[in-house]
Formats: structure tokens, sequence, C-alpha cells
């Protein structure tokens, strides 16, 4: 039966590979439509033939992996619990110790190393493919010291989450997902505060502006929007990466704008200022908050639901997978699981909402800069430095692009009328 159930499940997996190979390689359309072809928003007219060959060979592969890479997850932990191995972990556990805290450390310890070992392949291939594409600058061992990190800053994480979550599964037969919903609102805007100063600098070295002058000319603009100037930082990440990048992060005292340095090093003054001025659009509008809240909504609804899909689950096969009721940890996988598969389904609207926020912000840097040249040069030069796809496939716009797509900004910036000019 559960070899019956496993088959199934790797079937379906490849099935969907498949499908989604013919789809990102031969069917779906990228090319430029007709009324925009020779505009500044046609790749043909800032890109040389091989960029244009590489951008759109590159893209599909990357697109490929995104769509394999997470069901590849789902199928790690719906194996892992229905072959009864995530209730060895939990036994390899309970012989250890009495104390749940160390329990649930030994479990997560072995789960998260079976996960890593699993999933290890794939990013592997993807760093590999980066660096073909000469996109990564990264050497390996770099690469792999990052992977050791990352590994342990979610095992700690996961290690508090998980903890709480069973002590609360345990205490709150029914509204368990209530309690670890109000938990999780403090719990997210702490980490949030955190990432800055404490998770971000384990992995790149944070300092600010190098360049004195354009530090002044940026100082100047974060007057004008009232942000207070020892919020922008400069990131070291020349040693990982050729592509370019600006983001907003943090809350409070701790929120910051952060340009990597290979932004700064390839952009023109008036394309960086350009950048500045969309991140300090996303900071005037606060769109941080505003996702905050949205995370707050969502994480209602998901824990809700995962609440009532794993008890049903858990309740019915659970026999057959050795995890003899849901407050045992070696249920896990199927929270996982589940949460996963949520937030995958949930991915279309949360990143139509940035989108539509990417809109403003762009829309922000025009009016603040009046500069819609820089503004189309600049995601010009993104798009040659990333090597991202102009016009991507549907399915990859609407589950892959927090941002718009780069026909939609440059077009977007190019017809922008603005007021008095
Ligand atoms: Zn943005």
């Amino acid at each position: 039966m559960i070899k019956k159930w496993a088959l199934r499940a790797i079937v379906a997996y490849i099935l969907f590979g498949i499908a989604m190979y013919a789809y990102l390689f031969y069917l779906a359309d990228t090319s430029i439509p007709a009324a925009l072809k020779g505009t500044k928003a046609d790749p043909a007219t800032f890109l040389n033939a091989r960029e244009l060959m590489l951008t759109e060979e590159y893209s599909k592969i990357r697109n490929l992996m995104f769509f394999l890479a997470t069901p590849y997850e789902w199928l790690f932990y719906y194996l892992i619990l229905i072959f009864g191995v995530s209730a060895v972990f939990e036994r390899w556990a309970n012989v250890t110790t009495r104390f749940f805290a160390l329990r649930s450390a030994i479990y997560l310890f072995w789960l998260s190393i079976a996960s890593f070992i699993i999933m290890f392949p794939l990013s592997y291939l993807s760093y590999t493919i980066s660096k073909s594409y000469n996109i990564s600058t990264q050497v390996f061992s770099s690469w792999m010291k990052d992977k050791v990190i990352e590994y342990w800053v979610d095992y700690a994480m996961m290690l508090v989450i998980v903890t709480v979550l069973y002590a609360l599964m345990r205490k709150f037969k029914k509204r368990w997902w209530l309690a670890a919903w109000v938990l999780s609102i403090p719990f997210s805007i702490f980490m949030m505060f955190i990432q800055p100063v404490l998770i971000d600098p384990l992995y790149n070295d944070f300092y600010p502006l190098k360049d004195k002058q354009l530090e002044a000319k940026i100082l100047e603009m974060a007057d004008a929007a009232s942000i207070p100037a020892e919020h922008v930082y400069e990131v070291d990440m020349s040693n990982k990466t050729n592509s370019l990048n600006a983001y907003v992060t943090g809350v409070g005292s701790n929120s910051r704008i952060v340009l990597w340095d290979t932004t700064l090093e390839r952009l023109t003054d008036e394309e960086i200022l350009f950048i500045m001025a969309h991140e300090m659009g996303h900071y005037v509008e606060k769109h941080i908050y505003i996702g905050i809240a949205g995370y707050i909504l969502l994480t209602f609804v998901g824990l809700w639901l995962t609440a009532k899909l794993m008890e049903r689950w858990v309740n019915r096969r659970g026999k057959a997978w050795k995890v003899e009721k849901m407050t045992n940890l070696s249920s896990l996988p199927a929270f996982l699981l589940i949460t996963s598969v949520l937030l995958f389904a949930a991915s279309p609207l949360t990143n139509w909402v940035s989108r539509h926020q990417e809109t403003r912000a762009d829309t922000y840097a025009i009016k603040m800069t009046h500069d819609k040249e820089a503004g189309v040069k600049t995601f010009q030069s993104l798009t040659k430095a990333g090597l991202s796809q102009v016009n991507p496939p549907y399915l990859v716009k609407i589950f892959r692009y927090g941002h718009p797509t780069m026909l939609e900004r440059i077009r977007m910036i190019d017809e922008y009328k603005i007021k008095g000019k």
C-alpha cells in the first residue's frame, strides 16, 4: 500500500517535471509583443546577439530549476513520512532523553541533515549553472560556507518554532493553531528586527557607502524624502555575484536601505540615484509594514487550514506511517509539507501585491528624480547583468516574479508623462 502511494507520488513528480519542461522550453511564448518591437523595452535594442541567446537559455534553465525544486521538497517530506523514517528519527530522539526540548533538538537535527543531503544536489547544480553563465563569481569553499551558515541559522530558528509548536499542540488540543498564530506575530517582528544586524552579517560585510561624493548626493535625496541618513548601507557582494541589487530591510531602528557593491561599481551615479529613489519609495510608503500586516493575515488563514488538513490526514493515515498521533514530533514532515504547499499556492497573490508595490516604487523614483532616462538605463543594465528574461512565461511571472517583468518596468517608465515637463 505504502509502496503504491510512493510510486504514485514519484510518477506524478516526473510527469509534472516533463510538463513544465515542455511548457518552459517549447510552448510558452517569450517573444516581444509586436507593438513593443524596437522600443527601449525590446532587449534587441540593448543586448547583443550572444547576450540575447544567453538570457533566454539561462532563464529557461533557472525557471525549470525553480519549478522542479519546490515539489522535490514536497516529495522528500512525503516519502520520509510514509516510509516511517520520520518515526525512526523520533525514536532516536526519545531513547536519548526525557526532556522535550532536547528531544525536538535531536529529532530536528536528523530531519534537517536528511533534508540537507537530499536537497544538496539541486542547490549544487543551481550554483554550478549560475557559475557557468558567469552570474555567480563565488568559489566553492565560500559557497559551501554560506550553505553551512544557512543550515545552522535555519536549524536554530526551526528549533524554536517546532519546540513551541508541539508544546502548544499538547496544551491546546483544538486551538493550538490560534495560539501559534498569536505567538508568530511578535516572533516574526523580532526576526525582522534582528535580520539586518545579526543574521545578514553572518554571510556578508555591511558598511557605510565608500564613495563619499555619491553618499553626499544620496543623503541629499534621503533628506528630501525625510529618511534618516544613517540608514544607507553598502554590502560586499562582488566576490559572490555579477548581478546587481538593492533592497530595503529590517524594522524600526534597524530599518535600512542596502546597495550591493556590484551595483555601485557598475552603474552611473544617475542610475544609482534612480535605484535609491526607488528604495526610498518603499521606505516612504512603508511597504515593509504593509507586508507585515499581510503576512499576519495570511499566517492566520494558513495555520487554520494547516491544522484542519493535518489533523484529518494524520488521523487517517498516521498508523501506517508509525506516527501515532499528531502531537508526536514525527508528524512534522506533514506540517512542513502542508505549509509549503499552501505558501506556494499563495505565492501568486503575494507576488501580485509585491509587483504592485514595485510599480509604485518605480513611479516614486521617476517623480523624485525626474530622470526617466536613468530609469530605463538602470533596468537595461539589470537585465544584462542578471541575464533576466525580459518577457517571462505567464506561470513564471505569477509564481516567481515579486517584481514586474523588465518589459513592464521599462515600458512603464518610458511611457510615463512627468507633470509639468
Ligand atoms: Zn523594489
